[in-house]
Formats: C-alpha cells, sequence, structure tokens
C-alpha cells in the first residue's frame, strides 16, 4: 500500500554532508521525496516529538543531540514507505544495524545515529503535522 512517512536526518547528518546520500539510499528504493526542508528545531519542537522518550535515562543526550545544529526534515511516499525506510536506516544501534544500512555505514552510537523515521501509520501522521 501507497503510504507516507517522515524521515529526520539529525544535525550531524547535516553537519557532515550527508544529506544526498542518504536521499539517494531511499530514492534507489522507488521511494519518492514529497516535501523536504532544514529546520533549526527549539527544545520544545524536539520534545513535542520525542514525547514518549522523555523519561528514558538517554533523553537529556538526544535533547543535546537535537539542539547541535539544523536538521532535515523529509516526508517521503511509497510502497510500504514506512517499513521499507525504517529497513533502509537500520536498528536503533549502530551496531547492531545490517550491512548496507544509513546506521551501519554512518552512525556512530546508539543515541547518535543520524535518521529518524516513523513507526507507524499513526506515528507518521502526528509526526508529519509536527515538523510540517
Ligand atoms: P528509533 O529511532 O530506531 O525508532 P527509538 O524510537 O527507540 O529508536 O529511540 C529514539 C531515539 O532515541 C533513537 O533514534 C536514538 O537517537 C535515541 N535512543 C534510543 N534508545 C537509546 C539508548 N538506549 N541509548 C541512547 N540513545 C537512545
Ligand atoms: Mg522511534
Amino acid at each position: 500500500m501507497k503510504e507516507r512517512t517522515l524521515v529526520l536526518i539529525k544535525p550531524d547528518g547535516v553537519k557532515r554532508r550527508l544529506i544526498g546520500k542518504i536521499l539517494s539510499m531511499y530514492e534507489e528504493k522507488d521511494l519518492e521525496i514529497i516535501q523536504l526542508k532544514i529546520v533549526d528545531p527549539d527544545l520544545n519542537l524536539i520534545d513535542f516529538h520525542y514525547k514518549e522518550h522523555i523519561t528514558k535515562p538517554y533523553f537529556k543526550d538526544l535533547e543535546r543531540y537535537f539542539l547541535e545544529g539544523p536538521i532535515c526534515s523529509i516526508i517521503i511516499e511509497g510502497e510500504d514507505a514506512i517499513q521499507q525506510v525504517r529497513n533502509i536506516n537500520g536498528k536503533t544501534d549502530p551496531k547492531e544495524a545490517a550491512m548496507g544500512t544509513i546506521r551501519y555505514m554512518y552512525g556512530e552510537s546508539k543515541t547518535r545515529n543520524l535518521v529518524h523515521a516513523s513507526d507507524c501509520k499513526e506515528s507518521a501522521e502526528r509526526e508529519i503535522k509536527i515538523w510540517f
């Protein structure tokens, strides 16, 4: 089924000039970039996006990470886009991510893992509204 999902290229991805490489990995799988922008989110926006993680021990690190600089927010569309994009990104921990995934190739740690992608249809709808 054709669906839409939200991707964020986190601050290190933008700073390391990886936007082009990351986008081409989605496009190669026949996914389409519907909207794209560079944003400098404030803490409220970050906390709202990651509200399910606020009580987690890694949350402060996550906030600091997201405040390092601009991020790139993207709406991606395609067949089974939500799962496809998560497969291309790889597991949360780059050490566990499959070879060839974005997090395997470029991720530095469990926190600094370069990309975010919605995890289900409801999150995709919610997150697209947050960032667009
Ligand atoms: P994903 O981004 O793979 O959907 P989660 O939704 O579980 O992962 O977590 C959101 C983000 O919080 C992760 O992408 C990562 O940046 C950070 N994070 C998650 N779990 C940990 C952890 N155990 N230690 C450090 N950072 C984490
Ligand atoms: Mg998640």
